[in-house]
């Protein structure tokens, strides 16, 4: 059979059972699976036994895994010829809350299709991309009774509320769950017609600091003068982080961080990026930062100091002639590898102590940490997944960076030490997390039609 007619007779087997899979995942999206609401717990336990049961209909063995919190949906699929590749996919059945319910067109648990988008909370993130996968597995084993590789499905209830309890079971999973790569799609394609590798995410450093001056708040007409004011030394130390490049100050700080490949850094620059758009969707006429990187180097592959939050003296209404006692700021700055944490967080303290105006007393909390991480993804699942996109999209996936955070990527890295391919279907806009969340119709069918050629791609490979 060659190649074109393999993705013929799938592409023909996705148009023949079209309107099934689309009731199925409407059905999916009815259900409320909000993870951070404890009223909503019944409605998460009932998307789960939902996905148990469709990864059963679709020819896995299923279970669902209780956790401390909500459960883990595994779904396996073991009878790949031997030396075959084992593909972990990952995927979360949970959502972000609706709410402000008013500003929906359209119930967020309805699903509705409306100008070839599908609406409804969860129809990108995350619950139509991890649909499509198991579409994806169900058509191959339709036409051929078998698939080319073993295939995990790992769907978790909590990623919208910080994985909390994932790393545990992956790390008391790790022997069921050893692959040789994971695939997920959860992210965005870079445009319309553009798909997109997610090679890079930022970690985040996340700080509070505190500046102490009298032991209460004085009049300022009695004092003031005299005493040193912390929400003015709060400002001269915060206007210490960076300097007039928008580069970041404190001593050490970019000791550690890996130069991006030449070769990312010329596809990224063929990207065609909006800047007019960009600054409009900030609301800003002038962009800041690093001159020396394009924006979306800026945003993807260098790291931050940003204030957060200020708190300091009278902020009601009216005035009032107060000389406050403390003043502090939270701050979270975001890593690139190599850059450790722990280490950031010394290095600030260590800049706090040179730049403290005598008069105050500044103490740093360190709240939280995660590193960053960057793709390293072997030529096998690389050159897979151009060629799946190839067929289904007409063109390579781009190199793209998130200057956000998935901590669960690093865990799959660091406890199964299998490479992760983030190949998402989403588009840039499309209201995760918002009101009006959608997914394009047209991209959850090249997404099913994607992952399936993608499996079948990874049969050839013996990965190393
Ligand atoms: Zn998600």
């Amino acid at each position: 059979v060659s190649e074109t007619q393999t993705h013929q007779s799938l592409e023909a087997w996705f148009r023949a059972h079209g309107a099934r899979i689309r009731d199925e995942l409407f059905e999916f999206l009815r259900i409320p699976s909000v993870s951070t609401q404890p009223d909503r717990r019944g409605d998460v336990a009932r998307a789960a036994e939902w996905l148990e049961q469709a990864m059963q209909r679709v020819g896995l063995s299923a279970e669902v895994h209780p956790t401390a919190g909500h459960p883990v949906v595994l779904g396996e699929w073991r009878g790949a010829p031997p030396g075959a590749p084992t593909i972990l996919v990952y995927g979360h059945y949970d959502v972000q809350p609706a709410e402000p319910l008013d500003l929906w067109h359209s119930p967020a648990f309805e699903p509705e299709v409306r100008d070839g988008r599908i609406y409804a909370r969860g129809a990108t993130d995350d619950k139509g991309q991890l649909f499509l996968h198991l579409k994806a597995i169900e058509a191959l084993l339709a036409l051929r009774g078998a698939l080319p590789v073993n295939v995990i499905v790992l769907a978790e209830g909590e990623e919208e509320t910080g994985s909390d309890h994932l790393a545990d079971f992956i790390a008391a999973q790790a022997e069921r769950l050893r692959c040789d790569a994971v695939v997920i799609s959860d992210s965005t394609m870079f445009a319309p017609g553009m798909p997109a590798l997610l090679s890079a995410l930022r970690g985040i450093a996340g700080f509070e600091i505190f500046v102490d001056g009298p032991s209460g708040d004085l009049h300022s007409g009695t004092y003031g003068g005299a005493v040193v004011n912390p929400a003015m030394a709060l400002a001269r130390i915060l206007a210490t982080l960076h300097d007039e490049n928008g580069r970041i100050a404190i001593p050490g700080f970019y000791d550690r961080v890996r130069e991006w490949p030449a070769e990312w850094r010329r596809r990224i620059a063929e990207l065609p990026f909006d800047d007019a758009g960009f600054r409009a969707e900030a609301g800003v006429r002038e962009l800041g930062g690093e001159r020396e990187f394009s924006v979306l180097e800026r945003v993807w592959m260098r790291p931050t100091c940003e204030v957060n939050g200020l708190i300091g003296g009278y902020t009601g209404e009216g005035s009032k002639t107060v000389l406050p006692a403390r003043a502090s700021a939270k701050i979270t700055c975001r890593l690139v590898p190599d850059q450790d944490p722990g280490e950031i967080a010394r290095l600030f303290r260590a800049h706090l102590e040179r730049v403290t105006p005598p008069g105050v007393q500044v103490r740093l909390d360190y709240r939280q940490g995660s590193p960053g991480w960057r793709a390293d993804l072997p030529e096998w699942l690389l050159g897979a997944a151009r060629r799946a996109t190839r067929v289904t999209f007409g063109r390579e996936p781009s190199i793209v960076a998130d200057g956000g955070s998935l901590p669960v990527v690093t865990d799959f890295e660091r406890l199964l030490g299998a490479p992760t391919l983030l190949l998402g279907f989403g588009l840039p806009g499309e209201n995760a997390h918002a009101p009006n969340e959608w997914l394009l119709v047209d991209n959850f069918e090249r997404g099913m039609l994607t992952i399936a050629i993608l499996l079948d791609e990874l049969r050839e490979v013996t990965p190393a």
